[in-house]
């Protein structure tokens, strides 16, 4: 299978050749057409290395409004430097995308800086567990109308102690919006949260 295959824009698939990517990988070729050509909740067992970045990055950054400034797409990630990795992927991917604007929330740095760059407008935000819910607390963040919510190393991210800030987290989501679960392994902890926040998922494995 090619990129030209998984329903990706023009604009996407100029930017993944830039990149030099040349095909798929084999949960790119699985989630791709699942998540562009519905809203499902997906559940998808990958580990890192597989990919799984451009998995949710690619459809996420094509379901995006431009014409819109609120933020659409939230992306919880377990630590800092797992959080910048993928802002700078997401920023890569979407090089061809006018108006869209990742940013990044993460613990250890100005969260002055980071609320300035919320307000500017972020259709797509990156964060860890912690200073989001911060965030969310000091209001300085508003993530009540996000459409796609991702939770990527959602192991890592319960293995690391953020249980109650994801819960914390995703109940000031609205119940109307897809989730993309993406995990190493699905220990006890991670199916309480799909059942308990997913929507019937469809599941993958690679
Ligand atoms: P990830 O599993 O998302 O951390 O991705 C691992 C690495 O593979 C990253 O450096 C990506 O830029 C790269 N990558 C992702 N998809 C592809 C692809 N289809 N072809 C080649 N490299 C890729």
């Amino acid at each position: 299978t090619k990129f030209e295959a998984l329903g990706l824009d023009q604009s996407l698939l100029n930017a993944i050749s830039d990149l030099g990517f040349e095909n798929p990988s084999e949960v790119q070729e699985k989630a791709i057409p699942i998540l562009l050509e519905s809203d499902t909740d997906l559940v998808a067992l990958a580990q890192t290395g597989t990919g799984k970045t451009a998995a949710f990055g690619f459809p996420l950054i094509q379901k995006i409004d431009r014409e819109s400034r609120t933020t659409q797409g939230l992306i919880l990630s377990p630590t800092r430097e797992l959080c910048l990795q993928i802002t700078n992927e997401m920023v890569h991917y979407s090089k061809y995308e006018k108006g869209l604007n990742v940013v990044a929330i993460y613990g250890g740095a100005s969260i002055t800086d980071q609320a300035r760059q919320i307000k500017r407008g972020a259709q797509i935000i990156v964060a860890t567990p912690g200073r989001m819910k911060d965030m969310i607390n000091r209001g300085l963040v508003d993530i009540s109308k996000i459409d796609y919510c991702i939770l990527d190393e959602a192991d890592e991210m319960l293995n690391m102690g953020f249980f109650e800030d994801i819960k914390d987290i995703l109940s000031n989501t609205p119940k109307e919006k897809s989730t993309w679960l993406f995990s190493a392994t699905m220990p006890k902890e991670v199916s309480i949260i799909a059942k308990k926040f997913m929507n019937n998922p469809q599941e993958i494995t690679v």
